[in-house]
């Protein structure tokens, strides 16, 4: 299957260059404002239509690239899929580019771009690191985003490659949350410590510019979301990455689907709700789109009741979650913590799923010895089952 991957490159422009690009902004921020009003006024909003009754206007009061007219009409038609019920503009920076309107060139001392401006084409070197010239070998890719933040230029390029999926067997209960940010059934855990006192920090700061109310401490703030997202990001990536190290070929994913299920359930008092739902998603999305680059497929289940569930006899209740994190079943006493039992039970979901039968538990713990096995690695533990 294909894996799409964007790969954000720093450019290096000379000042020409950062003007050129500049220019070539504004003209396909007005492009797309001219577009989006045609659009909303006379309520064209498929590209085809659209495209008839603004292509040859847009080219000539902007001075476009034939590509880029195109683009911004694109954008447009896109942006009114989401709301026709009010008027839309571009407010960011940033302009999409296709095959015909950039490229890269490998030369021995690194990457350039070339990309279409309002002027002539220009050549740009990218400002990257080896981890990002590896991503580009051998790619030709197709689409890619140029934005500008804090006075620097970015080109996201989108880069497709082919992944070979082996055939899993070998399930692996995911379970994310905010205590222990992500336990799995093959031993491998993370805690939630360091994403939240950052975020803790980044709270602090922002309750302090609120409170000025000022222009300029909005501006701070905003800039202040994008920094703490990005942040909370390299976080995710790199607990995605840890995690997604510790499988093995042959190892299949199994996920609760996360429907706001966290929101109630697990961090009923906190305030943080939208944001811990946000990273939780995203953690999903990176594990499972790491995996996939090695081959290791991934499904979601419907979460039932994975938390209070025994994964030793089955019982159902409440009383199981003696706390946050203990688990002890009131019927046959199996305990342990609470996180790795509900990664334990996705574990025996998918098992059901396939129609295959658990013969051995994981034998960890069984006894109350709870969190003595805790941190045992993958190998350890029992995961053997019958045909
Ligand atoms: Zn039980």
């Amino acid at each position: 299957m294909a894996l799409s991957k964007t790969v954000v490159c720093k450019l290096k422009p000379t000042a020409e260059d950062s003007e050129k690009m500049l220019t070539t902004f504004k003209a396909f921020g007005d492009a797309c404002n001219y577009i989006s009003k045609v659009a909303f006024e006379r309520r064209v909003f498929n590209p085809i239509a659209l495209h008839h009754i603004t292509y040859r206007d847009t080219r000539q009061k902007f001075d476009l690239p034939a590509n880029l007219a195109i683009r911004a009409r694109d954008r447009v038609a896109k942006a009114y899929k989401r709301r026709r019920d009010k008027l839309l503009g571009l407010k960011s920076l940033s302009m999409d580019l296709d095959e015909r309107l950039f490229r890269l060139i490998y030369k021995p001392d690194g990457i350039l771009t070339s990309i279409s401006t309002v002027q002539k084409r220009m050549r740009v070197p990218l400002g990257i690191g080896e981890y990002q010239r590896k991503l580009l070998e051998d790619v030709k890719p197709t689409h890619a985003v140029l934005g500008y933040r804090d006075k620097t230029f970015f080109l996201h390029i989108t880069v497709n490659r082919e992944v070979t999926v082996f055939k899993g067997n070998n399930p692996v209960g995911v379970d994310v949350g905010i205590k222990n940010f992500l336990v799995a059934s093959n031993g491998f855990k993370a805690k939630g410590g360091e994403i939240l006192s950052k975020r803790h920090r980044f709270r602090e700061l922002r309750s302090s510019l609120q409170h000025k109310g000022t222009a300029s401490a909005k501006r701070k703030l905003k800039r202040l979301s994008g920094r703490e997202r990005r942040c909370a990001n390299t976080i995710l990536h790199q607990v995605s990455r840890a995690f997604v190290n510790s499988l093995r070929e042959g190892d299949v994913l199994v996920m609760d689907k996360l429907t706001g299920i966290h929101n109630s359930a697990k961090h009923r008092k906190s305030q943080n709700g939208d944001f811990h739902s946000w990273a939780f998603k995203r953690l999903q999305f990176f594990i499972e789109y790491k995996a996939l680059e090695r081959g290791i497929p991934a499904v979601c289940v419907a979460p039932k009741n994975t938390s209070i569930t025994c994964p030793r006899c089955g019982c159902i209740s409440r009383a199981n979650r003696r706390s946050q994190s203990l688990f002890r079943c009131i019927n046959c006493g199996f305990q342990h913590n609470a996180d790795y039992v509900a990664s334990l039970n996705l574990f025996r979901l998918e098992l059901a799923r396939s129609g295959r039968a658990v013969v051995n538990l994981p034998t960890v713990g069984m006894n109350g010895d709870l969190m003595n096995h805790y941190d045992s690695p993958a190998s350890q533990l029992d995961l053997s089952m019958g045909s």
